[in-house]
């Protein structure tokens, strides 16, 4: 009977992933964090509620000037999704952080920092409270051009 049960739970378990397998855009939501969190600052800014200046946006990822910049070019590249931190990110987002990352230096150039190797950007993502972080909807900072900057 117990045997029955667990091979019950195997089957469902491979139903899912099979599901999950078919419907890559399931897949990439498939983690217990909540889609958008309605008290979120960075989802009511993705969601057009609050204005930001965008930097760029497609279907998953968000990216828009930090209020209140620490260098010449500073802006936050975010996933639409909300995944808290860096703490929370799995193998489902592994293709989503990818493309966050390979964003980074061509947004970098768009908004104007100099290019490598004189030039360049720091790419920071700051994570719990002793972490430094302090919107907890995950987000990379992106900041650049001539130092001196005001921090970092
Ligand atoms: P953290 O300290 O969590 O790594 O960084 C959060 C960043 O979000 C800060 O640099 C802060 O200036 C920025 N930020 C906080 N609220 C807003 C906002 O309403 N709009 C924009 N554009 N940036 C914000
Ligand atoms: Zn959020």
């Amino acid at each position: 009977m117990k045997l029955a049960k667990i091979k019950l739970d195997d089957l469902a378990r491979h139903c899912l992933a099979r599901h999950r397998e078919e419907r890559s855009d399931v897949a990439i939501h498939s983690k217990p964090t909540m889609h958008t969190d309605p008290n979120c600052i960075f989802c009511k800014i993705v969601a057009g509620k609050i204005p930001s200046k965008k930097v760029y946006e497609d279907e998953e990822i968000f990216a828009f000037h930090d209020i209140n910049p620490w260098a010449p070019v500073h802006f936050l590249i975010i996933p639409k999704l909300h995944i808290p931190s860096m703490a929370q990110v799995g193998p489902e987002h592994q293709a989503l952080l990818g493309r966050m990352l390979l964003l980074a230096p061509k947004l970098a150039l768009q908004e104007g920092v100099n290019p490598y190797p004189e030039g360049g950007f720091r790419l920071v993502t700051n994570t719990g409270t002793e972490g430094g972080q302090e919107v907890h909807h995950l987000h990379w900072h992106v900041m650049g051009g001539p130092r001196p900057w005001l921090r970092g």
